[in-house]
C-alpha cells in the first residue's frame, strides 16, 4: 500500500491527554474506581493505542459492546483487566467468554438462564433496565430473578448495572427516577459493586457514583456538560493540507449541485477530507477549520473525497500548496463541530475514516497532557 503521508490528511491522537482525562474522572469520583468504555475502537481513536495507554495510566476495568471487540482486548491487555461486553453473550459463545476471562453484562432473564445452563459459576454483570427501554431486566424480570429457585445462587454477580438516559441534562428528573429505581433493585438482591454513570453521570454527583463509573465520551475529550465549559482536554486533532488553489474573481458556483454562489472575489481551497473519512455530509456550507488563527469556513457540499474552504480572509502569504488546515481540535471544539452537523461528539469521532494517517503522541506514563492538549491551551 503506498505511504498514506502522500498528501493525505493526518489525525493526531493524544494518549496524554486520554490519560489525563482518565485520571481527572477518577479524582471526580473519590473512592469509587473509574472505568473505561473502549466500544467502537475506542470511540474511533484506536483500542490498540487507547487500551494500553489507559491501563498504563491504572486503569483496571474495561467496557467494549462486542465479544470480538472484547477478544481483541484482552489480546492486548493480557489476563489482569476486567473486561466487560455491554451487549452481552449471544448464545453459544458463553463458554469462549468464560475462558477468556471476558465478563458478558447479562441483559435478560433469557440470557441469565442460558447462562447458567452452560456457564453457571463464571463471573457476569446484570444490568437493570430503568428506564431506557433498550438492554437490561425490566422490574418484572428482577422479580422473576428474585423467585426462580437457584437462579441468582448460580450466578458469580461481578456488578449490578444500569444506564442513564439523560445523564447530560442535568435537570431531567429521570435522572433522579432511574436512580430511585436501581437502589430498589439494589437492595431485593445479594450485595454487589454497582454502577450507573457514563461520563456525564459522573458530573451528577456523588448519589450517581455507587462503586464504579463507566465513561467513555469524555475520556476522548467530547463535553460531559453540555452548556457549560469544558472540563476534559481534547484527544483527537485532524489537520489535511490544501492540494488546490482557485483565485476567483467572477461570480461561479463552487461544488456539487453548484450549490454556493460565489459573489466577491475569493481564494477557494481544496483539502483531501470527504464524507466517506467521516466528515459528515451535514457540514457542507456548515463546518469550518483554521489555518493559524484565520477562521475558514466549508463552502458548497462535502465530497466523498474532498472538501472546499474559502481562504479568502487569510493573508496570501500564509497558504500555499500543502498548508495545514486544522479541521478538528485546537481551535475547532468538536461538540460545536457536531452541533453544526446536527450530531454529537460521538458521532464525529465514531465516523473517523481509516484513510487518515494516525500519529500518536503522548504518553501514558507521564504526568501532564502531550503537545496537542498544550497547543489546545495556547489557542484557546
Ligand atoms: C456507551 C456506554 C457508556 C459510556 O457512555 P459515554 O456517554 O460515552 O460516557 C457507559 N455505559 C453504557 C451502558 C454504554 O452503552
Amino acid at each position: 500500500m503506498a505511504d498514506k503521508a502522500l498528501g493525505a490528511a493526518t489525525l493526531t491522537i493524544d494518549l496524554g491527554a486520554l490519560a489525563a482525562n482518565w485520571r481527572l474522572l477518577r479524582t471526580r469520583v473519590g473512592a469509587a474506581e473509574c472505568a473505561a468504555v473502549l466500544k467502537a475502537d475506542a470511540y474511533g481513536t484506536g483500542a490498540a493505542r487507547a487500551g494500553p495507554a489507559l491501563a498504563a495510566a491504572g486503569c483496571k476495568t474495561f467496557f467494549v459492546a462486542q465479544v470480538e471487540e472484547a477478544l481483541d482486548l484482552r489480546a492486548l491487555l493480557g489476563p489482569r483487566p476486567d473486561i466487560l461486553v455491554l451487549n452481552g453473550a449471544p448464545r453459544g459463545t458463553e463458554m469462549q467468554l468464560a475462558e477468556a476471562g471476558l465478563v458478558p453484562v447479562l441483559n435478560s432473564f433469557e440470557d441469565i438462564v442460558a447462562w447458567s445452563g452452560c456457564a453457571a459459576g463464571h463471573r457476569v454483570a446484570v444490568q437493570f433496565d430503568t428506564g431506557m427501554t433498550r438492554l437490561g431486566l425490566p422490574e418484572d424480570e428482577v422479580k422473576r430473578l428474585i423467585a426462580t429457585d437457584g437462579l441468582l445462587a448460580s450466578l458469580d454477580v461481578a456488578y449490578w448495572l444500569s444506564h442513564l438516559a439523560c445523564a447530560e441534562d442535568v435537570d431531567n428528573p429521570m435522572n433522579a427516577e432511574q436512580r430511585a429505581v436501581f437502589v430498589a433493585a439494589l437492595q431485593s438482591l445479594p450485595s454487589a459493586p454497582a454502577s450507573l454513570a457514563n461520563s456525564s453521570g459522573i458530573f451528577l454527583g456523588s448519589d450517581f457514583h455507587f462503586d464504579l463509573v463507566r465513561p467513555g465520551v469524555a475520556l476522548y475529550g467530547g463535553n460531559p456538560t453540555p452548556g457549560h465549559d469544558n472540563p476534559m482536554t481534547p484527544v483527537v486533532r485532524l489537520e489535511a493540507p490544501i492540494i488546490q488553489f482557485h483565485h476567483v474573481d467572477s461570480p461561479k458556483s463552487v461544488g456539487y449541485g453548484a450549490a454556493h454562489r460565489i459573489k466577491r472575489p475569493s481564494r477557494i481551497a481544496t483539502i483531501p477530507v470527504g464524507y466517506a473519512d467521516g466528515y459528515l455530509r451535514a457540514l457542507g456550507g456548515r463546518g469550518y477549520g483554521f489555518i493559524g488563527d484565520v477562521r475558514v469556513p466549508v463552502i458548497g457540499r462535502v465530497s466523498m473525497d474532498l472538501i472546499t474552504l474559502d481562504v479568502s480572509d487569510v493573508p496570501p502569504a500564509d497558504v500555499r500548496i500543502g498548508t495545514a488546515v486544522t479541521l478538528l481540535g485546537g481551535p475547532v471544539d468538536i461538540d460545536a463541530l457536531a452541533a453544526r452537523a446536527d450530531t454529537i461528539s460521538y458521532e464525529l469521532l465514531t465516523s473517523l475514516g481509516p484513510r487518515y494517517r494516525r500519529v500518536y503522541v503522548g504518553d501514558a506514563a507521564q504526568n501532564s497532557p502531550g503537545q496537542m492538549g498544550s497547543y489546545h491551551r495556547r489557542l484557546v
